[in-house]
């Protein structure tokens, strides 16, 4: 029997994503075997997450600023918006200077069988921020999953009268791709060759 902190432990660690409880263990073990090396390090990473990251209010990015870093760079184009489904979405992107306009981030996509409707995603902030003026271009980058093209349909929809070009990720993305596993090269072509939606 393991004790109570051990199993406490192995318990918040099995909750993260990619993670069961068998793998869950064998870190807390492993963080054992170096609690005067690897674990303080650790506990550090994690107290400075808890401290000084936050959400920027504008994009939905997480950042040490609010508004971000990526707001608030007065190099990028101020007047293209590329949407993402999530954070590590927009890190992907971002990764190699791929879009050098500002991002937002929806926090999920529309999802009858999760209960996901637009309300819960900042669908309404996308179009607040385009309703301000002074954008050019929206670029839908969802993931390409039947979730992630119902959810670019939709405010591509909701974008139809306002003054911007609304484009796509080109298709030649694989089936259920989700843009956090792909390449550079694959995401640089989808971004390049991206079209007019509709
Ligand atoms: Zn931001």
């Amino acid at each position: 029997m393991a004790s109570q902190e051990i199993e406490a432990l192995s318990g918040a660690l099995a909750r993260l994503p990619g993670l069961g409880p068998r793998s869950a263990r064998r870190a807390v073990l492993w963080l054992i075997k170096r609690r005067e090396t690897a674990l303080p390090q650790l506990l550090n990473a994690l107290t400075q997450v808890q401290e000084l990251l936050v959400e920027c209010e504008v994009c939905g990015n997480v950042d040490t600023a609010n508004p971000c870093g990526i707001c608030t760079d007065p190099r990028r184009d101020q007047r293209s918006i590329c949407v993402v489904e999530e954070v590590a979405d927009l890190w992907a992107l971002d990764r190699a200077r791929l879009f050098t306009g500002k991002y937002h981030v929806l926090g999920g996509r529309l999802s009858a069988l999760e209960g996901v409707r637009p309300e819960d995603l900042t669908i309404g902030q996308l179009l607040d921020r385009v309703g301000h003026g002074g954008i050019d271009e929206v670029v839908l980058a969802m993931n390409a999953t039947l979730e992630g093209q119902t959810t670019a349909h939709y405010i591509a929809e909701r974008l139809e009268d306002a003054p911007v070009r609304v484009t796509q990720l080109a298709h030649g993305l694989p089936v259920g791709g989700e843009l956090d596993y792909l390449d550079e090269g694959t995401l640089a072509q989808a971004l390049r060759a991206r079209r007019p939606v509709g």
